[in-house]
């Protein structure tokens, strides 16, 4: 198991397949790009899926999530599911996507064996889009939620981050889009993650500001807390329900006691936290010729040194040196 010393066992990984991306969103990446991780360096298809055996296999890894950057722009990525599904003990085995090129993707991928689906999208006004991601391509985020849909991928949830200024006015209809299509719609609030250190707290839209929007047009029920187990959103039935809404308050309300989460970089370092500022390296040793074990015994030891939360709110905080993006979220 990979345990930490503050009792919490890992069983959830996020796998980031490239920190490439066709998008530029403002709260991630600038909009010149980044200098990306040389090719050398990334795992192979082979690695990864070593990596993920060796997870599902010997650390009690029950879920599988790939990420980046955007993970449809690795071109093994349905080989690579294909290859997770038939782990045993399978885990379930999902992906977050920023839903460019889902339209054609979701199909084969689920064909392959993945489970479930997270698409972002922040806005439902193309310019606004345009704005935010500095490219044209709200109609294609659009089509691949509607083909994720078609192709099963359920329940498909959307991931929406609010920036102030830009689609803070947007948490109504964004609701009311993704009730109408039955997707499950959770708000992130922004974190300080992005390459260009421009997070400021007084911009962030918080999981109070969120609520309070969406209250005014909808009746909000709480889940019962006791059911949430490690799952980052709290959760509310929308208007009696069943429908539900997530609202994800990584920073004013951290939920680090409970998480279960770890992270494997495109370029095979683990981090037991997306806010660690250290990392252990089985891309190295796995090269060097080193066993399945002594790979299960460096990620045990990473997960071991895990802080007991992610010191956002600390005075003392410090970004980590790598972007979301680099990270995979
Ligand atoms: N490219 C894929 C996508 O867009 O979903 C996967 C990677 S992206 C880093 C994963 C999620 O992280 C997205 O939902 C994105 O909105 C979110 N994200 C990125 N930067 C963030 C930040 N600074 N704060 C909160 N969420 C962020």
């Amino acid at each position: 198991m990979l345990a930490d010393s503050y009792g919490r066992i890992a069983t959830d990984l996020r796998v980031s397949l490239t920190d490439r991306c066709n998008l530029r969103c403002a709260y991630c990446m600038p909009p010149e790009g980044l200098d990306w991780l040389p090719a050398p360096t990334l795992l192979t298809d082979d690695e990864v899926v070593r990596l993920a055996r060796i997870g599902a296999e010997r650390l009690g890894i029950t879920e599988i999530r790939y990420t980046g950057g955007e993970p449809l722009l690795r071109r093994g990525l349905p080989g690579i599911v294909a290859r997770t599904a038939v782990l045993r003990p399978r885990p379930e085995t999902s992906l977050t996507t920023n839903g460019i090129g889902l339209a054609r993707l979701a199909g084969p991928l689920a064909e392959a064996g993945l489970d479930r689906i997270n698409v972002s999208l922040d806005t439902l006004r193309p310019g606004v889009f345009r704005t935010l991601a500095k490219r044209d391509r709200l109609a294609d985020v659009l089509a691949g939620l509607a083909a994720a849909a078609e192709a099963g991928l359920v329940p498909v949830k959307v991931n929406t981050v609010l920036m102030r200024g830009v689609n803070e006015d947007e948490a109504v209809p964004l609701l009311r889009f993704c009730l109408d299509h039955g997707y499950q719609l959770r708000f992130i609030e922004q974190m300080p993650l992005d390459a260009q250190h421009g997070w400021r707290r007084e911009n962030m839209v918080t999981a109070d500001e969120i609520l309070a929007a969406l209250s005014a047009e909808f009746s909000l029920t709480p889940d019962d807390s006791r059911t949430r187990g490690s799952a980052p959103a709290e959760t509310f039935l929308v208007d009696g329900g069943p429908a539900r809404v997530g609202v994800i308050g990584s920073v004013t309300r951290p939920f680090c006691g409970a998480c279960d989460r770890v992270r494997l970089t495109a370029d095979g370092q683990v981090r037991n936290c997306l806010f660690a500022r250290t990392e252990s390296n089985l891309r190295d040793p796995m090269r060097a010729g080193a066993s399945d074990e002594e790979l299960a015994g460096i990620w045990r030891r990473a997960v071991a040194a895990k802080l007991p939360g992610h010191g956002i709110n600390d005075p003392g905080f410090l970004q980590p040196a790598r972007p979301m993006s680099a990270i995979g979220g």
